[in-house]
């Protein structure tokens, strides 16, 4: 692996004492459970607010954030150490190019992780967006055939722009489970997550707010309408999933260059045809020669014999 600079994680003490404080102890369990480092791959469409939500969970600004431009074309991993615990996170350009996917865009994502393990995947889109459409649910497909369906597993959908006022008619807490629950379909239907497994997929979704103008609380921690600060919320949500009993996911030679993870095994499916093919022939045979064994009974041999 490249080698990679590894810088003390002097953004977090810029949060609020409040923050700070959670921040740590959250971290400090992960350290009980033998868990020193953690690595966030960030992903989802153009100007959603990738890079801005890595800033705000670094609390420093390091990434580039561009309101007008588009992204550029490879992944930043910024990685920082706090007593002895390292946080690794990933962000990545966006997926999408001229209404679609960007195969190229997606397989540069995927050799810069070779090699490295994927703790979560927070998949990025904008709360105060009222539709969803197919290229959402493309972005879901091109993730999970990267990186398999597992992956959701330990995924968080996040939601920027967390501080909207909804639209006439709808309070802020019925808006967002409007929203989520559109994108969890989008998320169902892209990574073909079957309704009986929806248990084992129980992905948190989590609004954020990443503008300087974000509401704080007397603390003068950053908070959502509904009073949650959402930092260490979000912290706290990236740290149950590392521990609900699901895998990593390592992404190594095999992952990235063999089948699509999802269609493992598809390969087999001309060999059992070819196989089939075989038995059939066979079956066949066995049925011809147990005939011609057959004593013939005199009408047979009268018709196989016209002198008769
Ligand atoms: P990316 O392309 O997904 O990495 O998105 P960026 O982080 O570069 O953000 C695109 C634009 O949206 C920038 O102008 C950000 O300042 C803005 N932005 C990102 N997140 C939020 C948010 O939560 N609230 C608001 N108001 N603006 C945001
Ligand atoms: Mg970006």
């Amino acid at each position: 692996m490249a080698y990679q600079l590894i810088r003390e994680w002097t953004g977090i003490q810029q949060f609020p004492l409040a923050t700070r404080t959670k921040l740590i102890e959250l971290l400090g369990k992960l350290k009980q459970e033998n868990v020193n480092t953690l690595t966030i791959l960030v992903m989802g469409k153009g100007g959603v607010g990738k890079s801005s939500t890595v800033n705000s969970i670094l609390g420093e600004r390091a990434v580039t954030v561009n309101a007008f431009q588009s992204e550029g074309p490879r992944p930043v991993m910024v990685s920082r150490s706090q007593a002895g615990f390292t946080l690794n996170i990933i962000d990545t350009p966006g997926l999408v190019e001229g209404g679609y996917v960007n195969d190229q865009a997606v397989e540069i994502i995927k050799r810069f992780l070779l090699d490295k393990t994927i703790d979560v995947l927070l998949y990025v889109d904008r709360l105060d967006v009222y539709r969803t459409d197919n290229l959402d649910k493309q972005v879901v497909k091109a993730i999970t055939d990267s990186f398999g369906k597992q992956i959701w597993r330990r995924g968080v959908v996040v939601l920027t722009h967390g501080q909207l006022s909804p639209p006439d008619g709808l309070n802020y807490e019925d808006f967002f489970s409007r929203r989520s629950e559109a994108l969890m379909r989008v998320v169902r239907l892209g990574a073909g997550i079957r309704k009986q497994d929806l248990q084992d997929f129980a992905i948190p979704v989590i609004p954020v707010e990443n503008s300087g103008r974000c509401n704080k609380n007397e603390s003068d921690e950053k908070i959502l309408p509904n009073g949650t600060a959402w930092i260490p919320n979000l912290v706290k949500t990236i740290i149950d999933l590392v521990s609900n009993g699901s895998k990593a996911i390592l992404v190594d030679k095999k992952l990235i260059e063999g089948p699509n993870p999802n269609k493992r095994g598809k390969f087999l499916i001309p060999l059992i045809v070819a196989f089939q093919y075989l038995v059939v022939k066979q079956i066949q045979r066995t049925i011809k020669d147990d005939i011609k064994k057959e004593p013939k009974v005199p009408w047979e041999v009268r018709s196989a014999n016209p002198k008769f």
